[in-house]
């Protein structure tokens, strides 16, 4: 029997090391595929459209929620981010699992319209270390480390609301334990619509089905 794939939600404070953790995840296993998202920020040096995100203005992104064009969108910072509707359908379909690196109030959105997807949260192992991190990433200036801090403060309220927290401490262990815990996840998730969960519907379904038709005769 085909399984759809499974829509997976990262998010973590800016500097959490959530896209080195994506990448190499992508990189060392195959189901996995990362939605692209749109955004109004500007490109931060070495990002390139259609690589990190697509660069959009912010008329060209409002056009887009005007056409239903997104799963989920939200403001972050003073821009617009939000994960383009048919790359992510499409590769479910392809029985791929999904995952979109996205903040908080877009996860939220996501469990709602789609009660399945799985919500991780990545952490530093400490504040120290998300500061450090932010440093040396060396693409941002004091201010907008400041700014990303007190959103991380922000986003810490929501953090219960996850299903899984992931401590981003060693990189190759994390990759690891997560691909480890999807593949679980997907298991169990399969497990609730196999049709030996339904046998008895199934069951009385047939009956009452053929009981109609022989009626009708
Ligand atoms: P950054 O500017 O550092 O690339 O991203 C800022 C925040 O926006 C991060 O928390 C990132 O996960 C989030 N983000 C990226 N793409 C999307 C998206 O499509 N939707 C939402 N809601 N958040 C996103």
């Amino acid at each position: 029997m085909k399984h759809k794939g499974l829509l997976i939600v990262i998010s973590g404070f800016s500097g959490a090391g959530k896209g080195t953790l994506m990448k190499k995840l992508l990189h060392d296993y195959e189901q996995y595929a990362l939605s692209i998202s749109m955004t109004t920020r500007a490109p931060r040096e070495g990002e390139e459209h259609g690589r990190e995100y697509f660069f959009a203005t912010k008329e060209q992104f409002e056009d887009k929620i005007k056409q239903s064009g997104f799963i989920e969108y939200a403001q972050y910072c003073g821009n617009y981010y939000g994960t383009p509707k048919d790359y992510v359908e499409e590769q479910l379909e392809a029985g791929k699992d999904v995952i979109l690196e996205i903040e908080i109030q877009g996860a939220m959105k996501v469990k709602e319209k789609f009660p399945d997807a799985i919500l991780l949260f990545v952490m530093p192992p400490s504040i120290a270390v998300l500061h450090q991190r932010l440093v040396g990433r060396g693409t941002e200036t004091e201010s907008v480390i400041m700014e990303r801090l007190m959103r991380a403060n922000e986003e810490a309220v929501g953090i219960e609301e996850y299903d899984y927290i992931v401590i981003n401490d060693d990189l190759e262990t994390c990759v690891k334990e997560l691909h480890e815990l999807l593949v679980r996840t997907h298991e169990e998730v399969d497990a609730q619509y196999h049709p030996n969960k339904f046998a008895e519907l199934i069951e009385n379904i047939r009956e009452e089905l053929s009981g109609l038709v022989k009626g009708e005769k």
